[in-house]
């Protein structure tokens, strides 16, 4: 399906709304109907007729059909959070005494349900080092039911073959769940390499305007429909009419801003690889990818996410240089209009951070590159660097 169309006209329906070119906002917790039977239809197909906000909602459908057409899905959940989807997508699969492969460093809230969280129920996890396939296969036991993929990651951006991945679980009778959130749907189909399931944290570059917290989940109308009446419908981490409506916004500008976001990473990881206080720097695709074969093929386009080591012999160090930072906000999150640095120097005293087997180095910095003219975030960035 045509890009522009998906993310201009796909669901809109405008004719039914009275032209509306932006679509109304269904701000209402349930539907009425004349009859009995009327009520037994909606019930019937939940998904495509509203009964109540918690199931569907039109708001939220019309952007559920622009999520699931852009990775080439059948159909696509929103949630109130990236936490939510990939929870809800995790819990629906797997049962007591079943086995989950994942990736190492996955996303810090699926490390704690995966490691911490699931073994209450009888759910064990092993996780493998990604960048080799053969990983995952020597991992599998007779109970995997699940292999959940995160490429790349967040804060390294390692990737995973999905290809080999995904050929690995099915001989093996197993479903495979990949976190796309890094690439966008724009510049990675993992359902087009035999994925299952696609989850992203839409509050990143799906939304692109820091407001709003959201999730999906993409799949097959078989693997959705389990989603849906399942934890779903049980946990209702819903995402709300108003923060749908606030998507379907964000999206309209999704390839302008990937687009931009992506010369701009260029022309500044181009800046920060020759510069001399500059240790390491982690972007897929660039002169320094350890995985370069594999971004070229696996990969469409750069996103704006990116992490670099800095030259600082202490805490103290990276604390100056963060202080230094004017056009990069210092917060977390990313993928959005601004740029944000995110220092690992936050998290040292975090449970999180502290429970994990591979610390990252106090010295690492991940950068989110905005829509600002990369002339400004190189200026930032070199000020910042001089004051190490
Ligand atoms: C932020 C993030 C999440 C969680 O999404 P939320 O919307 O914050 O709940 C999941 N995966 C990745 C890779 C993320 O960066």
């Amino acid at each position: 399906m045509d890009l522009h169309y998906i993310l201009n006209h796909l669901g809109e329906d405008r004719a039914s709304h009275r032209g509306a070119v932006a679509p109304p906002i269904y701000q209402t917790s349930n539907f009425c109907f004349t009859d009995v039977p009327g009520m037994r239809e909606a019930l019937a197909d939940e998904l495509k007729t509203p009964f109540y906000s918690r199931g569907n909602n039109p708001t939220v459908e019309t952007l559920r059909l622009k999520l699931a057409a852009l990775e080439g899905a059948a159909e696509a959940l929103a949630f109130g959070s990236g936490a939510a989807a990939i929870s809800a997508a995790v819990i629906a699969l797997v049962g007591q005494g079943d086995h989950i492969v994942c990736v190492n460093r996955p996303y810090s809230w699926t490390r704690v349900l995966l490691r911490d969280m699931l073994p209450r129920f009888g759910v064990r996890t092993t996780f493998v080092d990604g960048t080799d396939s053969a990983n995952f296969a020597a991992a599998l036991t007779p109970q995997t039911r699940l292999i959940v993929v995160e490429s790349p990651n967040s804060m390294t951006f390692e990737q995973q073959d999905l290809a080999a991945v995904a050929q690995i679980a099915k001989a093996h009778g197993a479903l495979t769940l990949c976190d796309n959130s890094w690439a966008s749907p724009l510049h990675q189909s993992p359902l087009a390499l035999g994925i299952d399931l696609v989850a992203h944290s839409a509050t990143k570059y799906l939304n692109g305007h820091s407001d709003v917290v959201a999730g999906v989940v993409c799949g097959s109308a078989e693997l959705i429909q389990r989603i849906f009446r399942g934890p779903f419908m049980t946990l209702g981490a819903l995402l709300s009419p108003h923060d749908a409506w606030l998507m379907i916004r964000g999206l309209r500008t999704l390839e302008v801003r990937m687009t931009r976001t992506a010369q701009t990473t260029r022309e500044l990881a181009e800046y920060l690889s020759a510069h001399p206080k500059i240790t390491a720097l982690y972007l897929p695709g660039s002169a320094s990818d350890s995985q370069r074969e594999l971004s070229q093929s696996q990969l469409s386009g750069c996103s704006g996410l990116l992490s670099i080591r800095i030259a600082a012999e202490d805490l103290a160090a990276v604390d100056r240089f963060c202080a230094s930072l004017k056009c990069f906000l210092l917060a977390c999150s990313w993928g959005s209009y601004e740029s944000l640095a995110f220092p690992v120097a936050c998290l040292l005293n975090e449970q999180s951070y502290r429970s994990t087997s591979q610390p990252l180095p106090f010295d690492l910095i991940r950068l989110s590159v905005g829509l600002e003219p990369a002339s400004a975030l190189i200026a930032d960035l070199d000020e910042a660097l001089a004051a190490l």
